[in-house]
């Protein structure tokens, strides 16, 4: 099949290398030249894990290219995926302005049948909005279907090549069937593809980031609780997760959830709920306790050091919002490095590959350590952000050794605290062993 997808982002480079991976020819379009520059070369302009391996392969077998020419893209191709921002605009719904810009040049462009697929985040409403601008400007038949992408950054490519599901929202037969072609290949293990009309497929996008939100945000309760009463977070979530009716998943407690989905989404579902006159009272809990779960650390920090805080410099590990991505975008680190630069603290960090994208977050602001026990020369204490696997078992003789007092403020729960306290370390984490007061 011919295939396009616009915008090469975290989704879209992803979505159209697993498509050419699959034998289809994919043309990938975005409007970043440099970005195109460094894709042409076969780099990928981002870090997610088997994505380069793919890339590299699927140029040399000239199925996937790379363009800034929608108009030609969407000519030559039948199917068009839009992979495109939807950030939070200043109300907090999502903004489509990408979405919608992209929608009027293809309704200009197209010159036969084409089926255009949103996999965006978008709010309720857009595969009709989408619709409406298409036929504006076309007599050409065409399809709009709603196919919201459940890939997770870090695990993004065997995520889409093997996905828990698909979900495809159309109310056109035709497009319906064109689309089970293309996914044949990636639910041959069983896993369903689920068809349902569009505005479904909109807000089960949604709810599935807002209630992953909403489970990290109250195991997140629960363990500002467990400070308080003196229980261990992490007996408690294994206790609850082996209720099949919970499971085990995203019921780690830690510095809040970050990234470029949930917070927007969360965001903008409110924003949903607000415009229909719903008060969706839940969410709109977890946006403020993940707002306070984020600065939890810095509460402690200021705790122990009191008024010698200022004027300290503290290593910090891990700055993407999660390990295995270089994205930072939302990122608990930011939150907590901006509250302590704030505080008067310098900051020695440390990343496996998010320092460059936090640079162009904080600039200068802070240091960037070469390596991880580099970060910790002349700091009077550690901040663990992001649980990388590098990050689990350190030498704790020589993290000791390095830091000038040896404490450790774990925002993961990935050392064990009995242990840190053998090995000398005045130790916090979150939601156990009282917080550090013990
Ligand atoms: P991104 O910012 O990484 O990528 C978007 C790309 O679109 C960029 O390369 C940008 O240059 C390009 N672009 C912007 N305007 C364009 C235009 N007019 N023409 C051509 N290209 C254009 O975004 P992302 O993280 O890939 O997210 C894309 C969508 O997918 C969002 O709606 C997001 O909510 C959703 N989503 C993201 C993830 C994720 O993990 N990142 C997962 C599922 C869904």
């Amino acid at each position: 099949m011919k295939l396009s997808v616009v915008g090469t982002g975290y989704v879209g480079l992803v979505v159209g290398t697993c498509l050419a991976e699959s034998g289809n020819d994919v043309i990938c379009v975005d409007n970043d030249e440099r970005k195109l520059r460094t894709l042409r070369k076969g780099e990928s302009p981002i870090f997610e894990p088997g994505l380069t391996d793919l890339l590299k392969k699927n140029i040399a077998e000239k199925r996937l290219t790379f363009t800034n020419d929608l108009d030609a893209a969407a000519k030559k191709t039948d199917i068009i995926f839009l992979a495109l921002p939807t950030p939070q605009a200043e109300d907090g719904s999502a903004d489509l302005q990408h979405v919608l810009a992209v929608a009027k040049k293809l309704g200009k462009a197209i010159n036969g049948y084409k089926i255009i697929v949103n996999k965006s985040t978008v709010p309720v409403g857009t595969a009709d909005k989408v619709r409406e601008i298409i036929a504006a400007e076309t007599k050409h038949d065409f399809d709009v279907v709603s196919n919201p992408e459940f890939l997770k950054e870090g695990a993004a490519v065997s995520d889409f090549m093997k996905p828990d599901r698909i979900v495809v929202g159309s109310s056109s037969q035709r497009a319906l069937a064109i689309m089970q072609d293309v996914y044949a290949p990636f639910v041959r293990t069983g896993n369903p593809m689920i068809v349902m009309d569009e505005h479904s497929a909109e807000l089960t996008k949604y709810a599935a980031n807002s209630f992953l939100a909403t489970k990290i945000t109250f195991m997140n309760e629960i363990a500002n609780l467990c400070e308080r009463v003196g229980a261990d977070v992490d007996l408690v979530r294994k206790g609850m997760g082996s209720d099949v009716r919970i499971g085990q998943p995203f019921l780690f407690a830690g510095v809040g959830y970050g990234g470029s989905c949930f917070p927007k989404d969360v965001s903008a579902l409110l924003n949903t709920s607000r415009v229909h006159d719903y008060p969706f009272a839940i969410l709109d809990a977890v946006e403020n306790v993940n707002r306070r779960q984020k600065l939890v650390l810095v509460d402690k920090i200021k705790k122990h050091y009191g008024a010698g805080l200022k004027g300290k410099t503290l290593a910090l590990w891990g700055l993407s919002f999660k390990p295995n991505t270089d994205d930072v975008r939302e990122a608990p680190a930011l939150t907590i490095i901006n509250a302590l630069l704030e505080l008067g603290v310098h900051i020695k960090a440390f990343d496996p590959v998010a320092m460059d994208e936090t640079k162009k977050k904080v600039g200068d602001s802070i240091k960037y350590a070469p390596g991880n026990y580099e970060a910790l020369k002349g700091a009077s204490g550690l901040i663990v952000v992001t649980e990388w696997n590098e990050f689990r078992r350190p030498d704790f003789d020589r993290v000791k050794a390095l830091l000038k007092e040896p404490v450790i403020f774990d925002g993961r729960n990935i050392y064990n605290p009995a242990l840190m306290r053998e090995k000398g370390f005045v130790y916090y984490g979150i939601g156990r062993d009282g917080g550090g007061k013990k």
